[in-house]
């Protein structure tokens, strides 16, 4: 499918690996331009490479922490005048609330939180007045049901939830759209160090829970980053026009519910 975004300018943010790289392909793909950032400048570097060896679109990499105002800055200059943002940052760690204390609940609500809200404040504008934009952020299936021991990303995720559900409501008659999209258990360096984490606490190699948690999956496997790509490009696409405000889970039926 034609997705009509080819020429269009994209920041997509924390996408050396993983989903966010998943989505800058899917892009990239569609033919369009990229700004992607993550910290580690090896690996991005790479991707880029990757990207526009696979795609021929431009891509330009921006080594930064993008939950800093320094950061955001950087990556924002790279971009001049977007047409799709695509959020994410790292999450934060598993563990038991008892030992969190404020610092962390800061750390984690400025990555998962502020940081996706200051960059929409920084793009929206500009995207309505000139008609179009899309603004995808990745968030969690903890959003939808809570996992006991990423009590972090539960609650700064809850709050971006509800920062979206009323300003994409606030901006959609502008050509503007913000959705969320709810990864369940994508095979990234993020699960598998969550298994990781299990294995130290239970004894159990990882290997095993990784392959008890796949087979308690209804699609009995992990999603690829490459089908997350894919519902992202979608959503920035000229056809997605008309969804916004939406909590798009993609997790393989594992959300058991009717709705
Ligand atoms: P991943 O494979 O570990 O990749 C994370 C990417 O983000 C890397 O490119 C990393 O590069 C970059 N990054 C991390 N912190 C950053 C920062 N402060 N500034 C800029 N870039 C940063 O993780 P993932 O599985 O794709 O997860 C992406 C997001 O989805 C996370 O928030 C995660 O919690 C959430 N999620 C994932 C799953 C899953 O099953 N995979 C499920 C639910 C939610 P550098 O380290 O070099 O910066």
């Amino acid at each position: 499918m034609d997705l009509g975004i080819a020429g269009r300018k994209a920041i997509v943010c924390a996408a050396s690996k993983g989903l966010g790289r998943g989505c800058a392909m899917s892009l990239a793909a569609a033919g369009v331009d990229l700004v992607i950032n993550a910290r580690g400048e090896e690996a991005l570097e790479a991707t880029a490479r990757d990207i526009r060896d696979a795609t021929g679109v431009t891509v330009t990499a921006v080594a930064c922490d993008i939950t800093t105002a320094e950061g955001r800055e950087k990556v924002l200059a790279a971009c001049g005048e977007p047409d799709i943002l695509v959020n994410n940052a790292g999450g934060p760690p598993p563990g038991d609330f008892r030992d969190w204390d404020a610092a962390d609940w800061r750390k984690a609500v400025e990555a998962n939180m502020i940081t996706p809200i200051e960059l929409i404040r920084a793009v929206v504008d500009g995207m309505g007045r000139r008609g179009f934009g899309r603004i995808v952020n990745i968030t969690s299936s903890a959003v939808k049901a809570p996992i006991a021991e990423l009590g972090l990303s539960n609650g700064a995720r809850a709050g971006l939830t509800g920062f979206v559900a009323g300003t994409s409501r606030a901006v959609a008659s502008t050509g503007v759209t913000i959705n969320n999209i709810l990864p369940g258990r994508f095979d990234t360096d993020r699960l598998r160090s969550g298994f990781a984490f299990k294995a130290q606490k239970s004894g159990q190699p990882a290997e095993e829970i990784a392959r008890a948690a796949a087979r308690s999956i209804p699609a009995n496997r992990f999603g690829d980053p490459h089908e997350f790509g894919e519902l992202c490009a979608y959503l920035c696409s000229v056809q997605a026009g008309y969804i916004t405000g939406q909590n798009l889970l993609i997790d393989g039926g594992n959300y058991p519910g009717t709705l």
